[in-house]
């Protein structure tokens, strides 16, 4: 919206991590809040009774006694695996052969890439989340399928066609012409084009030829600003593989490495068999890793070790990875992200969750001076939480005795049913609540 508007609620922002000491430097918050919004970017936040008597011009939209924060940014998600979300019973390599490539191959199809793209958007926007690096399928049609959707929302999304052209069945390969054609194609349409971001996708290694990561990597120097997505050390039987593929490199994130694959706007799923040498790596060039505990749970993947990546100064973002993933909901991820991280000795306190889905996000996508947090002159992406959505939430809020025991108590318990509304832009995205 052009007008100047002021919204009421109590909101919390982050400037940075707050670590696992949850050094409150890293954020504000304001019980009774305001922000202040024009022409979608963010003017200003901070306490509502100076805000008030500042802009008495601003119309008010008053959400008093809920939660405002910035939009959530999912890291990593398939939308071509909106549809096989919650399926039995495989880990990686099977799961792709019995579940994703069969559905995957439905996305030739522009009718059906526009429905599940749709409904896909309109999920995130539920589930509170504004921004996300998506997979499409290897089909131009989908991506082009899921940025029109995403335009439609003025969503801010990176996404780009998937590359594999081998080890794979053939109604879903490409190869390193056809791949690169396809490419240039989308990214003269769509890189840049309104809030529209274009990312590389090749799948993993074990599905391009050394031909087509070296084609992506040359594309990768050559476009400004492109984004890069693919997968790295998810599962044990995945690195064996790509030890046998790849006899030189030291290890699997080296196979990218020698491609040129790394470096800023990079950001690559799970990140678990890693050493390291290749954490090192990744903080050196300014990689992104994207931690999906919801996923790792389900497939049996293995454990993030998030204290690791950040003492070395990698960006982390928190992802879903639906459909491998088993919710659309970033507060459900942060549920199964505390567990995780459980298991490895450390602690997710909730200020650090909330930043993981919010700012870090917007951090692991260097977009944060555009999206993350509130700071004047962001694109005013946000979302209203309910903290009293269910009949338990309600009542474990009231036993809650501080902030801090709320924030986790919400994390832990939230999910779809929380998000009160949705805004892209300062505009509403969610029917009127
Ligand atoms: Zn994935």
């Amino acid at each position: 919206m052009s007008e100047l508007t002021l919204f009421r609620a109590s909101i919390l922002h982050f400037l940075r991590d707050p670590g696992e000491a949850a050094d409150e430097r890293a954020w504000q918050y304001w019980e009774d809040g305001a922000l202040v919004v024009e022409s979608g970017r963010v003017v200003v936040c901070g306490p509502e009774a100076a805000l008030l008597t500042q802009y008495p011009q601003a119309k008010v939209v008053d959400h008093r006694g809920k939660l405002l924060l910035p939009g959530f940014v999912d890291t990593h998600i398939h939308f071509a695996q909106t549809d096989i979300i919650a399926s039995y019973g495989a880990q990686l390599l099977d799961w792709l052969n019995t579940y994703t490539f069969p559905a995957e191959r439905r996305f030739a199809d522009r009718v059906h890439a526009d429905n599940v793209a749709q409904f896909f958007l309109d999920e995130l926007l539920r589930n509170g989340t504004t921004t996300a690096a998506v997979y499409p399928t290897v089909h131009k049609a989908s991506v082009d399928a899921f940025f029109s959707a995403a335009e439609q929302r003025q969503m801010r999304m990176v996404c780009g066609k998937i590359m594999m052209d081998r080890h794979c069945p053939d109604f879903l390969q490409d190869n390193v012409a056809s791949a690169e054609a396809d490419s240039r194609e989308l990214i003269e349409r769509w890189h840049g084009h309104g809030r529209a971001g274009y990312a590389l996708t090749p799948r993993f290694a074990p599905t391009s030829t050394p031909e087509q990561l070296a084609m992506t990597g040359r594309l990768f120097a050559e476009y400004e600003g492109l984004w890069l997505q693919t997968h790295v050390a998810e599962n044990v039987d995945e690195v064996r593989w790509v030890a046998d593929l790849f006899p030189d490199a030291r290890s699997y994130l080296d196979v990218y490495d020698r491609y040129g694959l790394l470096g800023e706007r990079g950001v690559y799923a799970h990140c678990i068999h890693l050493d390291r040498a290749d954490r090192e790596r990744m903080a050196a060039t300014g990689t992104a890793m994207s931690f999906c505990p919801t996923s790792n749970l389900f497939l049996g993947s293995g454990l993030f070790d998030l204290n690791r990546a950040r003492e070395l100064g990698v960006r982390v973002g928190l992802a879903t990875d639906v459909g491998g993933g088993t919710s659309f909901s970033m507060l459900q991820t942060l549920n199964e992200a505390y567990k995780v991280l459980q298991l490895g000795g450390q602690k997710l306190n909730a200020w650090r969750g909330f930043y993981l889905a919010t700012l870090a996000g917007a951090e692991a996508l260097y977009l944060e001076d555009r999206i993350g947090n509130f700071l004047p002159g962001k694109e005013a992406d946000f979302v209203v939480l309910d903290w009293a959505a269910t009949p338990l939430l309600e009542r474990r809020m009231q036993a809650a005795q501080s902030l801090d025991e709320r924030l986790f108590a919400l994390m832990l318990l939230g999910g779809d049913r929380v998000v009160a509304q949705t805004y892209v832009l300062g505009e509403p995205r969610l029917p009127a609540c």
